[in-house]
């Protein structure tokens, strides 16, 4: 049994080979010292030491249905209903522990999803993928790695089918067959966490058509293959790392934990054939994209309602160090908030609840109530944050930067004329400012703003399942019913 702690995770990182990565213009040499980063790791390793602590261990931790052996539950094949209920348990504590985006989650989705679609490939094709990612999936669970689930594609024009594109490195294609493998070449963008795994879990990023079986692959490569370079994507206000001084560690608002967005570029990546998963087989891929971006959409309804809750104490805090805690509009705002949160987590808990068991053994949760969820996220976070800044008031985004803390003068000023309700001290005020400035505006916005609205799929994709899932013809057939109707 390999249950990694944090500074164990953060130890294999610094192991792996030389990665290639550009961040503002520089090579980064060591990922695991940069502060931008760091922080962004040290939400992952989060997922680590909870696993540890005894009051969080039937959470985090579960029995592998392949081994037996106890494991990580994020690299955890789900075994029935209250497994995925427990799986949106346990995001929602990671978000309220690191209030942002802790990346680990992709991996477990994808490993779910290609599981039960290997299953119904070998099934038809008579092909061995299900048994070659069954040894995968054992390898991970063992080794307690995170998986970077690799979906989505540049895309290009989006008019155009992947092989009609002009250049077709827009889209992960397969460029060479060999005996004992592929060579890849292409590209996969908004890749949450790619720095931090170990490995990639690459997967088609939509329908495949016959003319597109070239495009049709999935396959997954060691994060420090050759032929990697990873562009890491700048987020809002992320220079704030890099201030030295003590008080610079308040602008940042969130100092610890971040997210993580990268642009990877596969250029002529060889894969070994006992990690190809699919090769061309593309009337599965609407199955594999679908089966992930359910279980990513499910995913939502438990870490952003985690954020949310630091939303709502944030919002609490600062009434409570404005002296307006108890004003019954403050007070109704909360509410609201908390309604709102609690309608996203009764999403994600319902569309576990009414999972079902896959041809392949594993559970999936209900696709029309994981978009119905999905779909509210990209709403009521924007309306949470919105009631957060209402009830924060201007100070957040006008705030002198706390550098001015460091200077005895400046700092007299700051104190004085930034006081809040009796008893509070100033900075912590300015604390409480800077976080909700992290979380509305700046880092973790992206997390917990953008990424709900795009993260998973964009809005319009979620409509068009519900769309597909929502049964009108049955419906018609209850109102036309109760109308007396003959047809
Ligand atoms: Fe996990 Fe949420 Fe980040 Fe997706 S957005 S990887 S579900 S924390
Ligand atoms: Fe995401």
């Amino acid at each position: 049994m390999v249950l990694m702690t944090g500074k164990e995770y953060i130890e294999t990182l610094e192991k792996r080979g030389p990665l290639t990565i550009y961040l503002m213009g520089q090579r980064v040499e060591n990922p695991v010292t940069n502060p931008i980063i760091r922080a962004s790791m040290n939400s992952i390793a989060l997922t680590y030491d909870l696993a540890h602590r005894p009051e969080y261990r039937d959470i985090m931790t579960t029995k592998s249905v392949l081994t037996g052996n106890t494991i990580n539950r994020f690299c955890h094949l789900h075994t029935g209903v209250e497994d995925l209920q427990n799986k949106v348990k346990m995001l929602r504590i990671l978000g309220q522990k690191c209030g942002t985006c802790f990346q680990r989650c992709v991996g477990m989705d994808s490993l779910n999803a290609v599981y039960l679609t290997t299953y119904d490939i070998d099934q038809k094709f008579g092909t061995q993928y299900h048994k070659r990612f069954i040894e995968y999936v054992k390898m991970v669970e063992e080794k307690d790695l995170v998986i970077d689930g690799c979906m989505t594609d540049p895309k290009g024009d989006r008019s155009k089918r992947p092989s009609e594109q002009n250049d077709p490195d827009v889209y992960i294609h397969v460029t060479e067959r060999q005996e004992d493998g592929v060579v890849i070449r292409g590209a996969k963008a908004h890749q949450t966490g790619a720095i931090n795994s170990h490995e990639h879990l690459i997967m088609p990023t939509l329908a495949m058509r016959n003319e597109d079986k070239d495009f049709t692959i999935c396959c997954a490569v060691p994060a420090d293959v050759e032929g990697i370079t990873y562009y890491y994507g700048r987020q809002s206000c992320d220079l704030r790392r890099l201030d030295e001084t003590k008080e610079g560690d308040v602008d940042c608002g969130n100092p610890v934990y971040g997210g993580q967005e990268c642009l990877i570029i596969f250029d002529d990546v060889f894969v070994p054939n006992d990690r190809i998963f699919m090769k061309g087989e593309n009337e599965f891929c609407g199955r594999l994209v679908e089966s992930f971006a359910a279980y990513h959409r499910q995913s939502y309804g438990g870490c952003k309602v985690g954020v949310g809750d630091v939303l709502i104490g944030a919002a609490a805090t600062i009434a409570d160090f404005n002296g307006v805690l108890k004003a019954s509009h403050i007070q109704d705002k909360i509410t609201e908030m908390t309604h709102l949160n609690e309608t996203l987590y009764s999403c994600g808990i319902a569309c576990s609840a009414a999972g079902q068991k896959t041809e392949a053994g594993n559970y999936l949760v209900d696709l029309l109530l994981a978009n119905v969820c999905k779909q509210n996220v990209t709403r009521f976070p924007y309306e949470i944050a919105r009631l957060l800044q209402d009830i924060a008031g201007g100070l957040f985004v006008t705030c002198p930067s706390s550098k001015e803390l460091s200077d005895p003068e400046t700092r007299k000023v700051i104190e004085k004329y930034l006081v809040g309700a009796e008893g509070v001290d100033t900075v912590d005020r300015i604390k409480i400012l800077r976080l909700i400035e992290n979380l509305t505006l700046g880092r973790a916005a992206v997390g917990y703003l953008t990424e709900s609205m795009h993260g998973a799929g964009s809005p319009q994709a979620q409509r068009i399942m519900i769309n597909r899932l929502s049964n009108i013809d049955e419906k018609m057939k209850l109102a036309k019913a109760l109308a007396r109707i003959e047809n």
